[in-house]
């Protein structure tokens, strides 16, 4: 495919048309061909404080055209607890997308007001109930008889914002990680990196990731598959190096100083492009989003976060995991204890086993050393009585020699004639 695209140069060389962003238009080919037919959702939620570019990431992210800041307003009526100012507000934007026969239904939720008030100690509180209500409302469907058609509203990414103040982690970020990471695929981001020198990225980078390792946070860590291409191994290889991603968000067009018109950010000095790998990590962020691992944050939300929310529920709901019941409305769990007996059993046979090996290895050991001894003993014996014959030959061999008789026997006579 794509000979006919135009994009080959005369030289055989592949240039990618300038302004032809990575979006939608290329899901087709990205997504497992059931979601296709189906039509899926996607939902991914920004979290951060205010003024960090949350809303121009998202409207750099869908390029515009999807995210119209307006349809806020224009949305019904605010669902309760969206007042700004007094609580964290949860906003949910929601667009179907339909591109190549492929039907998507983005959503993009945001968390106003979270960190901006005096004292920010629950501001993940809400955030946290909201997604656990999304896990209810598709485990209420779950259960239902009739589970034809699920509505997926779980959020399947966490894009947390981080001020680029260039030190380190503040102590309402690492809370709030610690408390989401269990629940949401969390993307760290550096804000607004173009106030950063490129240094100082490099260094805050390195900051963030040893906090985020020392207070054990569990970030989105992309699979890693044996059987991948070369190609895509790089691929993830090249994202995953960029994590915690520098984000630079613009949804406006500048010129350059060459001519062109690319989205950015204009300084005195020079023009940041949002969609140049050299200024900043925006695009891997939105190739990881919307083009690599949108498959992955789907399936890790599914099969790992919500799993473990609801097991955990149904437990604190006194549902015994044991129960039929339980594994009949949960193939996954039935399996994963299926597993752990198995496993449970192996490794008694192993300390049995061993138990066993470690009983005659000791039999051996002590069966080696009498024996040892034995011949030990008939060993001493043996020379003993050889010392005695040779004393003996040496006494008869100097009699002779000395032409003295040999003694005489018990009879009295003489052995030897002259
Ligand atoms: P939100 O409150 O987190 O949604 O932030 P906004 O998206 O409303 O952005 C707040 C301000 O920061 C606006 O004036 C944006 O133009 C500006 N801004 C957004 N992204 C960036 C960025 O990457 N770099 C810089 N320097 N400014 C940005």
């Amino acid at each position: 495919s794509g000979s006919s695209s135009g994009l080959q140069g005369a030289a055989g060389m592949v240039r990618k048309k300038l302004g032809n962003f990575v979006g939608f238009a290329n899901l087709p080919d990205q997504v497992h061909r059931r979601s296709v037919r189906r039509g899926f959702q996607f939902t991914a939620m920004v979290v951060g404080e205010s003024g960090l570019g949350k809303s121009t990431l998202i409207n750099t992210l869908f390029e515009n055209k999807l995210f119209d800041l307006e349809q806020r307003s224009r949305n019904a009526a605010p669902p309760p607890g969206t007042e700004r100012g007094r609580t964290v507000g949860i906003e949910s934007l929601s667009s179907d997308i339909e591109e190549n026969g492929v039907k998507l239904r983005l959503t993009v939720v945001d968390t106003p007001g979270y960190g901006d008030f005096i004292n920010n100690d629950d501001s993940w509180k809400p955030i946290v109930d909201n997604i656990e209500a999304r896990f209810d409302a598709y485990l209420e469907q779950e259960n239902r008889v009739n589970r034809a058609k699920l509505i997926d509203n779980r959020i399947h990414a966490c894009i947390y914002f981080i001020q680029p103040t260039g030190h380190s982690l503040k102590p309402l970020d690492i809370e709030f990680m610690r408390r989401l990471h269990t629940k949401v695929n969390l993307i760290p981001v550096i804000a607004k990196a173009d106030t950063l020198t490129d240094d100082e990225v490099t260094a805050f980078k390195r900051r963030i990731l040893n906090d985020i390792h020392h207070h054990q946070i569990q970030i989105f860590q992309p699979p890693v598959y044996e059987n991948e291409d070369e190609e895509t191994i790089a691929e993830n290889e090249e994202i995953l190096s960029k994590v915690p991603f520098a984000i630079v968000g613009s949804d406006t067009v500048v010129s350059t100083a060459d001519g062109r018109h690319v989205r950015g950010r204009a300084y005195p000095w020079g023009t940041i492009e949002v969609d140049n790998e050299g200024h900043c990590d925006f695009v891997k962020l939105r190739q990881m989003l919307i083009h690599t691992h949108m498959e992955e944050l789907r399936e890790h939300t599914n099969d790992v976060l919500y799993e473990g929310y609801r097991s955990e529920k149904l437990i604190a709901m006194g549902v015994n995991q044991d129960s039929s019941v339980f594994k009949e409305i949960n193939p996954a769990a039935k399996q994963a204890e299926e597993r752990k007996l198995h496993e449970a059993k192996l490794s008694k046979m192993e300390a049995e086993m061993k138990m066993v090996f470690q009983q005659k290895v000791q039999e051996k050991e002590s069966k080696l050393k009498i024996s040892e001894e034995e011949l030990y003993a008939r060993h001493k014996e043996m020379k003993d009585a050889l010392d005695k014959q040779r004393m003996e030959l040496e006494d008869k061999k100097r009699r002779i020699e000395s032409g003295r008789p040999p003694t005489p026997d018990k009879s009295g006579t003489v052995s030897s004639v002259d």
